[in-house]
């Protein structure tokens, strides 16, 4: 598609993602639906995919890593169920772009991410969008970011082999917590709803996410990822 640098055929192809990828498969929070016509998902690839933000897919961002396909951005928003009154915790900031989402949704934005460059760059893109309440900091997101918990949500958007002890420690009382469990290249997404002292899961669907690399994650050593055991 010959994309020229022209805002309204952004426009037009973030629309049509909407109606034919997000609402067509189901997504019917209103808020999560506005905010995904919003938020200009081709600042957030680098700029000569641009072309290609608002396709059926995830797409590279650089070091390995991808910014996850729109649908199921939406999908683990919605799965959040966010008024708007949340602190929320994102671990995996990547592009910014789901952060940018839970931005406009949630009070205040905590997100982790383990490589400096696309922390910075993903600052930097939502610095020039006007966020203010987004928070990135660079670190081992699977400790989580015990000064602002607890949180009335939490998203993973890397892959776990199970989920991370200090994430389930900082979620709230009533909070929910959104991440792709399984092994190496096919998980399930799991929602984690805390009562009280009781933690009740549910199982989504199939997903398949870059791994989610730290002392309670994968562990990265030797070429070949490996879970930390112990
Ligand atoms: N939410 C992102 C997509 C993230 S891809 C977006 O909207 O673009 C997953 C990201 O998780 C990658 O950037 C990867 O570097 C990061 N990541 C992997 N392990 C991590 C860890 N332990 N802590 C923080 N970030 C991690």
């Amino acid at each position: 598609m010959a994309f020229q640098d022209d805002l309204t055929e952004y426009d037009q192809a973030r629309e049509r993602m909407v109606r034919s990828q997000i609402e067509a498969r189901g997504i019917r929070d209103p808020r999560v639906l506005a905010a995904m016509r919003q938020v200009p998902r081709h600042l957030f690839v680098p700029v000569h995919m641009r072309g290609s933000a608002y396709r059926d897919t995830p797409l590279p961002i650089g070091e390995g890593q991808t910014i996850s396909q729109p649908y199921i951005v939406a999908l683990m928003t919605e799965m959040l169920e966010l008024t708007g009154e949340e602190r929320v915790l994102e671990i995996g900031t990547g592009s910014g772009y789901q952060a940018a989402i839970l931005g406009l949704l949630a009070r205040e934005v905590y997100t982790v991410e383990r490589l400096p460059h696309l922390a910075r760059n993903a600052e930097e893109v939502l610095r020039q969008l006007g966020y203010t309440n987004v928070h990135i900091r660079v670190g081992d997101g699977t400790l989580g970011w015990p000064e602002h918990a607890p949180y009335e949500a939490i998203i993973v958007t890397a892959a776990s082999p199970e989920v991370p002890s200090p994430l389930l420690d900082q979620l709230a009382d009533g909070g929910r917590l959104v991440v792709p469990i399984g092994p190496r290249w096919t998980q399930t997404l799991v929602r984690v709803r805390r009562e009280g002292d009781k933690f009740r899961k549910e199982y989504l669907t199939s997903v398949a996410f870059v791994p989610l690399v730290g002392e309670h994650g994968w562990d990265e050593r030797e070429g070949l990822l490996r879970h930390v055991i112990g």
